[in-house]
């Protein structure tokens, strides 16, 4: 170990106390309800419990009773045990009643119905043998888990908004309202942003037909007059480190600089319309009269409602083009889901204008979704508003400084000319996120600012160096967010909106997504919430999703760290930082539990309590591996998030699996460690295959990146079986969503089908 690894393993090992004696005491609690006692032989479960050193061994026509449990906690009380292995239902199913203090007690679950007797043909012998080996795996799983040392300190209660726009301002009103102090940072000097420049926003109260002036004043005023939320205008954060309940801002504004003390932090940073001087092609810049969308707005709340060209000229007839330059490859890829409501609030902004004054919106699709439709039948229902379904062929422009805009494919089934006064162009939303001048569709899904290639004994890594211009984050990953498709920042649309990839850090607003004020609103309201539940969660130690709760954290056992760096490029949430020489350094709040560190250490020294490569690798030698061929052994990796339930859905519906599989579940797939491949194989299983998320472009890992590195990782496995002359198609990764659980048996199946095809594993036997 290097002395820079001696002394990081100084500073973060805490001085030793003196401890309780712990000794282990297990005990196998089975269930024989649910069908488990009418499948199995329960007394050859028994022996083979006792015989994997569970001390104490009972079973339970009806374990998760009020007499099931307390037969446990009777032997709790009078028995000494302390380690409770249940063998029953899912560990999904039940968790209120098999729930002991996890600081004093360690449950292990043993899933006998749903993986084993509601999958498999009861009294069977194969049945027999998967139901013992998944005890033995839950044994061994036990026996390596430690009890817990949560990791609680005093942590900073106070929420950090940046940007003070609508949504800014309601995050920092809602977590006022929750009992939160506020740190408010907007880079302007007053306080509104988008919102307050509009003469008037979109209808917010039913029966949602008609626009109204902006509420943002009174928000601004509510936020002003209240003790608890510090306004810092003209303000720019210069540094944010540390990690949830401690992170340390620094901020500039209006000439001086100081460091606050924070709990969490919303991104409220907003938006910014789409560079017009790209749609040279739809007029901008060539035609005088062809304005955006937000240059519109400009035009009416400088001249008290009225429409004035930028020649000076008042406009009675109006056209607006939807989707310009979006939907479009060349420009934004994306629909920004509100400039047809925008368009439709200014075509009234036109008819309100004059009597005479009329508005042609011209329109691929109209998206006005949910109770916005209303507002679009009020428009169509306005004498003054034109709507046309069309495909632009070309803009000119026309006499007296007009526009003559030219459409095809219109519902007419005929070319037809508009010639207009001016056109105002639905120009899209580009989040703030991205820095200016980057261009968005340069982006890859997982782009993350500018690629490097470093060199390390451990090979070629590649790592990000964001552009920093919000957050500047001190963080080894790079100093901002990763991003989604198209700049947004969010971790996972689906599961979990509001968070990034940075934990402790929310997105809300249009930063994350191109959404209306009102949508802004509900957003922040959202995120105030996630902020202070990872605050909260961080103060007892626990993490965030979507392990809520989980109070272990990786431990790395730094006497034999090579300082390789590959937990810290790999991470998923940029929790571990690394000194000048590569030592990895962990900032426990940050860290979501996932184990991809883990699984990415080549010296395998990172561990939790309850999770460690030596405990997996003892689950998987704890399978029995007979030597006749008609009993073949496969070790199935399951990930908790998708895999595991699918598993327990099939078995709700009674789907009949394989038998010849053995499950053991993982956090995430990320977390695998070569070393269990080659010891499974070499143990004679004939083969491997990993459930886990889908990844890629929709990707649904949980942990964003797992089953992608495990995939990665599995490419150099394969290498590796080549050169023992073992087949690299005996190890399988399969995707799989939680609604694909019907494709189980055959995925199984055919996996299996496979493998015979290769005979039997020549490792077999030894
Ligand atoms: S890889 Fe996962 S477990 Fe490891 S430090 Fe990062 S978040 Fe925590
Ligand atoms: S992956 Fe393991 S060996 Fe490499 S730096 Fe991290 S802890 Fe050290």
């Amino acid at each position: 170990m290097s002395d820079t690894a001696e002394e990081t393993a100084a500073e973060q090992t805490p001085a030793e106390e003196p401890k309780e004696e712990y000794k282990q005491k297990i005990g196998a609690y089975i269930c024989t309800g649910c069908d488990i006692g009418d499948s199995l032989d329960i007394e050859a479960l028994e022996k083979a419990a006792a015989a994997r050193k569970a001390e104490v061994v009972k079973t339970h026509e009806f374990l998760c009773s009020h007499e099931g449990v307390e037969m446990i906690n009777s032997d709790i009380n009078n028995e000494g045990v302390n380690t409770m292995v249940i063998a029953a239902c899912s560990m999904r199913v039940n968790t209120d009643a098999f729930s002991w203090d996890p600081l004093h007690y360690i449950t292990e679950r043993v899933n006998l119905r749903e993986q084993v007797v509601w999958t498999h043909e009861p009294n069977n012998e194969n049945t027999q043998m998967m139901a013992e080996d998944q005890l033995r795996i839950g044994l061994a799983r036990a026996a390596k888990t430690s009890r817990l040392e949560p990791a609680v300190t005093d942590l900073t209660r106070s929420v950090l908004v940046v940007g003070g726009g609508v949504t800014g301002l309601n995050t920092a009103l809602e977590s006022v309202a929750a009992g939160y102090d506020v740190i408010l940072v907007e880079k302007e000097g007053q306080l509104g942003g988008w919102a307050a420049r509009m003469r008037k926003v979109l209808p917010t109260t039913p029966p949602f037909t008609d626009i109204g002036p902006s509420d943002v004043s009174n928000k601004i005023e509510a936020v002003n007059a209240s003790d608890r939320i510090n306004v810092l205008l003209n303000a720019e954060i210069t540094s944010t480190e540390g990690e949830p309940g401690q992170y340390k801002v620094t901020v500039s504004s209006n000439g001086s600089e100081e460091t606050l003390d924070v709990g969490a932090i919303v991104l409220a940073a907003g938006w910014r319309p789409y560079e017009a001087e790209k749609l040279e092609h739809l007029g901008y810049g060539r035609i005088g009269s062809v304005v955006t969308n937000t240059q519109m707005e400009e035009i009416v709340a400088a001249n008290d409602g009225r429409i004035v060209r930028p020649d000076g000229k008042t406009a009675k007839k109006v056209a607006f083009l939807q989707c310009a330059g979006q939907r479009d490859a060349e420009h934004l890829p994306y629909c920004s889901s509100v400039c047809c409501l925008t368009s439709l609030k200014q075509a009234v902004y036109v008819t309100e204008s004059d009597k005479d004054a009329e508005a042609y919106i011209i329109y691929k699709d109209m998206r006005t979704p949910g109770l916005y439709e209303s507002f679009y039948e009020a428009a169509q229902n306005n004498p003054g508003v034109m709507l046309t379904k069309g495909e632009v062929v070309s803009i000119e422009e026309s006499g007296d400084g007009g526009v003559a805009v030219t459409i095809d494919n219109t519902m007419l089934g005929e070319k037809v000319v508009f010639e207009a006064d001016m056109l105002v162009l639905a120009a899209g939303m580009v989040t703030n996120m991205l820095p200016e001048g980057k261009i968005v569709n340069d982006l890859t899904p997982d782009y993350v600012g500018e690629w490097k290639e470093t060199e390390t004994q451990d090979g070629i890594i590649k790592e990000v160096i964001a552009d920093p211009h919000i957050l500047k984050l001190k963080y080894r990953q790079g100093p901002e967010m990763p991003y989604l498709s198209y700049g947004f920042p969010d971790s996972h649309f689906v599961c979990f909106p509001y968070e990034t990839r940075r934990t402790g850090i929310y997105a809300a607003g249009t930063v994350r997504a191109p959404m209306t004020s009102m949508q802004s609103e509900a957003d922040a309201g959202g995120a105030a919430l996630k902020a202070i539940q990872c605050l909260e969660l961080a103060a007892q130690g626990k993490s965030v999703h979507p392990r809520v709760g989980d109070m272990t954290f990786p431990e790395i056992n730094y006497t034999n760290c090579t300082q390789c760096r590959r937990c810290t490029v790999e991470c998923p949430f940029g929790t571990l930082d690394e000194d000048e020489k590569g030592t990895p350094k962990t900032n426990t709040y940050r860290c979501r539990r996932c184990g991809v560190c883990m699984g990415a250490c080549p010296q395998k020294i990172i561990s939790f309590k309850d999770y460690s490569v030596p405990m997996i690798a003892d689950a998987m030698k704890s399978v029995n591996v007979p030597e006749e061929d008609d009993k073949p052994r496969i070790i199935c990796l399951i990930c908790e998030n998708d895999a595991y339930p699918s598993l327990d859905i099939a078995g709700i519906n009674r789907l009949q699996l394989n038998p010849f599989y053995r499950f053991i579940n993982l956090r995430c797939l990320g977390g695998t460690n070569l070393v269990w491949i080659a010891d499974s194989l070499s143990a004679g299983v004939e083969g491997i295959m990993l459930i886990g998320c889908k990844h890629g472009d929709d990707y649904q890992c949980h942990f964003i990146k797992g089953s992608e590195m495990c995939s990665e990782r599995l490419g150099k496995v394969q290498e590796t079986l080549s050169r023992l002359m073992l087949e690299a198609e005996r190890v399988k990764q399969v995707q799989l969503s939680i609604n694909e659980w019907d494709q189980l048996p055959q995925m199984l199946d055919d996996f299996a089908e496979e493998l015979k095809g290769f005979g039997p594993n020549p490792f077999k036997g030894f």
